[in-house]
């Protein structure tokens, strides 16, 4: 079977009845990027990193809003942690708090990829490029600001400290958020869960779960 529904009662997700839906993957035999050459140049060592794709065509539906698609994403879902848990916005600004906070770094390299070119609403592509347009803009503001004060500094009105300061204090949450929301940007899909390298579980609109029937 390529597909089936986890559970049949439906999951609360926004204002809509989400369902679980698992689908079955399989393993890439292509090292497209950087993290997959590395996996592929030291198996031994990487033996629990996994680049994955599903097995079957996803239906032309966003599986957040249950709309027809108007685009795909074809960006990887990346996992990371011993659960394989998706790398969201979220998960990546918790980690920080907590690396800050406890001054320990977690496990924060990313252990699997899931490429599939994700169905993208029309909705979910406005979203996704206000997120963009909001990310671009924090990133112009803070390199015209650095370029300010790297003239004044070169001119001599800003000593290095308050320059040094600026750099680490000021700009580093701007950045951080402008990363935060390219990563949001890129994200159409949420997966509860990753079972390595056979299936993951996305939360998604029914509608997306009865495409794979048509
Ligand atoms: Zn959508």
């Amino acid at each position: 079977m390529i597909r089936k529904k986890v559970s049949g009662r439906p999951v609360r997700h926004r204002s809509n009845n989400h369902v679980p839906v698992t689908i079955e993957l399989h393993l890439r035999n292509v090292t497209e990027n950087v993290l997959e050459r590395k996996w592929a140049r030291d198996p031994q060592r990487w033996h629990d990193r996994y680049s994955l794709r599903p097995s079957v065509a996803l239906p032309n539906v966003c599986a957040q809003h249950g709309r027809p698609s108007v685009t795909t994403c074809a960006r990887p879902i990346e996992f990371q942690g011993d659960g394989y848990e998706q790398s969201t916005p979220t998960r990546v600004a918790t980690d920080l708090v907590r690396a800050i906070a406890t001054k320990q770094r977690g496990e924060t390299g990313t252990r699997a990829l899931l490429w599939a070119d994700w169905p993208v609403c029309i909705r979910c592509r406005l979203r996704s490029r206000v997120q963009r347009g909001v990310a671009i803009l924090i990133m112009l503001a803070v390199l015209a600001d650095i370029t300010r004060r790297i003239i004044d500094y070169s001119g001599g009105t800003t000593d290095v400290v308050a320059f040094i300061g600026f750099l680490i204090v000021i700009s580093s949450p701007f950045v951080l958020l402008a990363s935060l929301l390219l990563k949001a940007a890129d994200t159409f899909v949420r997966c509860t869960n990753l079972a390595v390298p056979h299936q993951a579980t996305i939360v998604a609109h029914p509608r997306f779960e009865a495409g794979f029937d048509r």
